[in-house]
């Protein structure tokens, strides 16, 4: 694609003026620490900033510097991080935090592929704390900048097509600003949150709006264009609560893979349909933690829509029978008073069941 450079050059003004007058003010941009800039990014993927906020000034206490965190306990970290999801981030980042402490004395380093070599930085994040940190002009490309790219260049090109990945990023570098890459990075991402919104782009309030190709002709309904995803799978999921005196059993899943670390009630997937569902139950939890259980009843059903697929959970209430706790699958166990559950990290799904639990203890078997 061809770019006039006299229009980059106004383009490049335009946004970084607005973005130096209108930025939001956010506790993550009072610095270029890129230990600040590199928490923030990472909770900022597929999160709102809204929501991040109070999580990114909570950590910030906790772990004010790479040597804080990289020293901590990971379920004091996943404890912070509950709620903000995708909980590989808050493993990577502790894992990333041990290297930056053992290789670069505690310091994030100042070049994009030492950067790249640490967990959990990938393009994007690399480009944004070499941009804002250390000025170096590298462009960044996410959901919201890839749309106004697509806008502003009336490009039809599908935007969460994976194979056209490198395509919008050709646009980005061509348009970075060298002499100020981390306030026009900056600009270009506020722009896409705050302005050329998904929806209802507010193109009055615009600072590129001269140049932006789709609103000159009258096109803006139709652009960014999407593939069509094929709709989410929906998962099957059977919980049981199950008691021994007035405690009942949590699990820790495996530091590694979904929801890695975070506690939950021992719950399995259901693949088959049964016409004994308790039945069904008792003998996959006996299988996951070598306990029997009698079940008593249904308890309720909760719900929750992950990125790429959805769960609906049955919830049981189940009382302790015989034997010994024998993990196969989780990495382990604890028996705990349901008041003390707000003491371990839980996904989300785990949370909305946790009201079921008022009242449960002392229930008759
Ligand atoms: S004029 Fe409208 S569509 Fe174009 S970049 Fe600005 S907000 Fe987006």
């Amino acid at each position: 694609m061809k770019m006039k450079k006299n229009r980059i050059q106004k383009i490049q003004q335009s946004l970084t003026l607005w973005y130096q007058k209108n930025s939001l003010d956010l506790p993550w941009r009072k610095t270029d620490d890129p230990y600040r800039v590199w928490v923030s990014e990472v909770m900022l993927q597929q999160t709102r900033i809204e929501t991040v906020i109070p999580y990114y000034n909570r950590f910030m206490v906790k772990f004010p510097d790479a040597g804080k965190l990289a020293g901590s306990d990971i379920q004091q970290v996943l404890k912070l991080w509950e709620g903000l999801g995708y909980y590989a981030r808050a493993r990577n980042m502790h894992k990333a935090a041990q290297i930056i402490c053992e290789k670069f004395q505690g310091r994030l380093p100042d070049t994009r592929e030492e950067l790249r070599r640490l967990p959990g930085i990938g393009g994007y994040i690399s480009a944004a704390i070499a941009s804002i940190s250390f000025h170096i002009p590298a462009a960044v490309v996410d959901g919201n900048v890839k749309r106004v790219l697509a806008r502003l260049f009336m490009d039809a090109t599908p935007i969460n097509d994976t194979g056209e990945k490198n395509h919008f990023e050709t646009y980005a570098v061509k348009l970075l600003d060298h002499e100020q890459p981390g306030d026009f990075n900056q600009a270009m991402m506020e722009l896409g949150q705050r302005i050329c919104k998904p929806g209802n782009p507010v193109c009055s309030d615009c600072p590129v709006q001269e140049f932006c190709m789709v609103f000159q002709a009258d096109q803006v309904g139709n652009y960014p264009v999407r593939v069509d995803r094929k709709s989410v799978p929906l998962k099957k999921m059977n919980y049981a609560i199950v008691f021994h005196g007035e405690k009942c059993l949590l699990l820790r899943r495996p530091a590694e893979g979904l929801l890695g670390g975070m506690w939950e009630f021992p719950g399995y997937e259901q693949q088959r349909q049964t016409t004994q569902p308790e039945k069904q139950l008792a003998d996959m939890i006996r299988r996951i933690t070598g306990i029997r259980i009698s079940v008593k009843e249904k308890i309720g059903t909760a719900g929750h829509a992950y990125t790429h697929f959805k769960v609906t959970a049955t919830v049981y209430l189940c009382f302790y029978k015989s034997g010994e706790i024998c993990l196969n699958g989780p990495a382990e166990h604890q028996w705990i008073l349901p008041e003390e559950i707000h003491h371990y990290p839980c996904h989300k799904l785990i949370h909305k069941i946790f009201p079921m639990l008022h009242g449960l203890a002392n229930q008759e078997e």
